[in-house]
């Protein structure tokens, strides 16, 4: 009758809701424990100023290297990271391998090469996010200005006083701010240059539409105009192909990030460090 079939629904529904939410759990705990036995990596992506082709920075991604599935992205692990608080330890760990990584650089003899790291808006709001960096900084004995923060268009929102006063203090350090994904929020650029950021990570989105219509020069062309008029510097995000950094190059964007510049590497992979890639890239 339509009644059973109804109550069988219901009970259909709710096994998979339970099945979810049980899974949902195992995998905080799993996430848990991969921090715990530390099975994160780091991997470095350069960032090249266009006029000299030199690394101006080295962006921190995560990875976890599980032990059975291998090298697992952060797209898979960092969404339930945020909605749980395991985004606050894994953002912490982050900080400290990248302070970690930039020591055993400096003792190798190489060339210091700033880093930036992607922080949370919850790292931002719920814990002491200046404290945490400089403890770190200290624990390493790393100069702050070879540090940049990379914070989300969408993190600013509310542009609430708690989280202004922490960029004031990161600021302070000598830690540079980035915003990251830029386009895809609804941040002011005013805004951004009151809470004295430095550069804009312009998303790739926005570099993907470069070849193939008019508007999506036009949209870069503004961008880098006002950034520039504000004081702030430019770099694209996404750079695949040839054709895109050209492009780039004559609108007058400062740096380039992409996969035609670079894969995000191990340290291990470094080689030659830092990375030189003079426009237009040849072998
Ligand atoms: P994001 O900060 O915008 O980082 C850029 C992402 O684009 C990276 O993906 C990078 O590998 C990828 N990418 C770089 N160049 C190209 C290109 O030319 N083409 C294409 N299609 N993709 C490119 P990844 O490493 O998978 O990271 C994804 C996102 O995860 C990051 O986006 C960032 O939001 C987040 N994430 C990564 N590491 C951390 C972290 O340590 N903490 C936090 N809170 N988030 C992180
Ligand atoms: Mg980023
Ligand atoms: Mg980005
Ligand atoms: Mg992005």
């Amino acid at each position: 009758s339509v009644k059973t079939s109804r109550k069988r629904n219901y009970r259909f529904y709710d096994q998979r809701f339970y099945e979810s939410l049980r899974s949902r759990l195992e995998q905080e705990a799993e996430l848990r424990l991969a921090i715990e036995r530390d099975q994160f990596v780091m991997y470095y992506q350069p960032r090249i100023d266009i006029s000299t082709g030199m690394t101006s920075s080295m962006e921190a991604l995560v990875r976890w290297a599980h032990p059975t599935k291998g090298l697992i992205s952060p797209a898979d692990f960092i969404p339930l990271a945020e909605e749980t608080d395991v985004i606050l330890s894994l953002g912490e760990m982050v900080i400290d391998k990248v302070c970690a990584q930039l020591a055993d650089w400096e003792k190798a003899g190489k060339e210091p090469v700033p880093v930036s790291i992607n922080v949370s808006s919850r790292q931002f709001n719920e814990t002491d996010i200046a404290k945490i960096l400089s403890a770190s900084l200290t624990r390493h004995k790393i100069d702050a200005r070879l540090i940049e923060i990379e914070l989300t268009e969408s993190s600013m929102m509310g542009d609430s006083q708690e989280v202004a006063r922490a960029l004031t203090a990161i600021r302070r350090m000598g830690i540079k701010l980035l915003v990251d994904d830029f386009g895809t929020g609804y941040s002011s650029l005013a805004q951004l240059q009151r809470l004295d950021f430095d550069l804009l990570k312009v998303d790739q989105a926005f570099t993907a539409r470069l070849e193939k219509t008019k508007e999506g020069s036009v949209f870069f062309l503004a961008i880098i105009t006002m950034a520039h008029a504000l004081g702030m510097r430019v770099v694209a995000e996404g750079v695949e192909t040839e054709a895109q950094a050209e492009i780039l190059k004559a609108l007058q964007c400062d740096e380039l990030q992409g996969f035609y510049i670079s894969m995000p590497l191990a340290p291990s992979d470094m080689e030659p460090f830092p990375l030189r890639r003079s426009l237009p890239l040849t072998a």
